[in-house]
């Protein structure tokens, strides 16, 4: 009987978790938390329109160049995913007769993995939940795309001194996310964590034949900062948004560490937290060709 890579992944991600468990002297991190007063962002699958609006803003507030498509001489802009020129971007999902956007930009976990992996200290949280990019202390490791569940962070190839991309919330913006500003139909919105939690669940309560019951990112990976709803006839696996525990992923990661670490273990640490993060990531993959998702384009 063979394994596959997704098999392989998850018995050592569980042999991983069993040893540090084990080991004497474990003991579990505590998880970092969504605070109510955090901004935060929620989409709503069900109003959006399929626009671009927010994604257009969204090259314009961060200064990203299009990302030109020539067909019969016209010239579009026609992002294709998230990119070293895309912080966010809209796709569609379609099934027979059934179809439904989705936008995706970063999550902003509450207990980012990005950040717990990143050794140079270039990924953080800032005071109010934002996790941001500091460009100038990023050594190019790519450890957090390996890391993020969500497949976020994207690397500038084509320069010479390669950096991260991905959307920090448009914190150099006194007027917060432009993406949340330019919605016609208030599918994306912004505010802080404890209203917007409120805002999902008086939509979903108002609605409950249209709704999906659940809040996404409420509880995934211990909590995020983005929000989504979504209809009852597409659930959000065929979105595209992975099906994570309720635990944050470092949290795992890192009590493996620092108990193996106990040991004189380091490489052993590490390996632990990038075993996780692969394991977690193939789900993702395998969920994103079920979902057989398409580019909004
Ligand atoms: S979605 Fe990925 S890049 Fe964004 S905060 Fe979470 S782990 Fe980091
Ligand atoms: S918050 Fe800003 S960077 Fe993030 S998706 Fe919206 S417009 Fe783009
Ligand atoms: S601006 Fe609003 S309605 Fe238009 S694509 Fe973005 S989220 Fe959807």
């Amino acid at each position: 009987m063979s394994l596959s890579r997704r098999d392989w992944f998850k018995s050592l991600s569980a042999a991983g978790l069993a040893a540090a468990v084990a080991a004497p002297g474990a003991q579990a991190r505590e998880a970092k938390t969504v605070h109510p007063e955090d901004i935060g962002m929620l989409y709503d699958s069900t109003r959006c329109v399929g626009c671009r609006a927010c994604t257009t803003a969204c090259k314009e507030a961060n200064g990203l160049p299009p990302d030109v498509v020539e067909t019969d001489g016209a010239a579009y802009n026609a992002p294709h995913d998230l990119s070293a020129t895309n912080k966010s971007i809209l796709k569609l999902y379609r099934e027979g007769d059934t179809a439904a956007f989705v936008k995706r930009q970063c999550m902003h976990c509450a207990d980012p993995a990005c950040v717990s992996a990143c050794m140079a200290g270039a990924l953080h949280k800032t005071d109010n939940g934002i996790v941001a990019y500091d460009k100038s202390v990023c050594v190019g490791c790519r450890y957090c795309q390996i890391a993020c569940a969500f497949d976020v962070p994207k690397f500038t190839w084509t320069e010479p001194l390669p950096l991260i991309v991905k959307c920090e919330m448009c914190r150099h913006r006194p007027e917060g996310p432009a993406c949340c500003e330019v919605c016609p139909r208030d599918a994306m919105i912004t505010g802080t964590m404890a209203a917007l939690t409120e805002e999902a669940h008086r939509r979903v309560n108002g609605d409950p034949d249209a709704y999906d019951p659940k809040v996404y990112g409420e509880h995934e990976a211990g909590g995020l900062h983005v929000l989504y709803l979504t209809g009852k006839a597409v659930p959000f696996e065929k979105l595209g948004l992975p099906d994570v525990p309720g635990q944050p992923i470092p949290q795992t990661s890192e009590t493996i560490q620092h108990t193996l670490y106990k040991g004189f273990v380091a490489p052993a640490a590490l390996f632990g937290l990038f075993t996780f993060a692969q394991y977690f990531n193939e789900r993702r993959r395998q969920a994103a060709e079920d979902a057989g998702q398409e580019d909004k384009s």
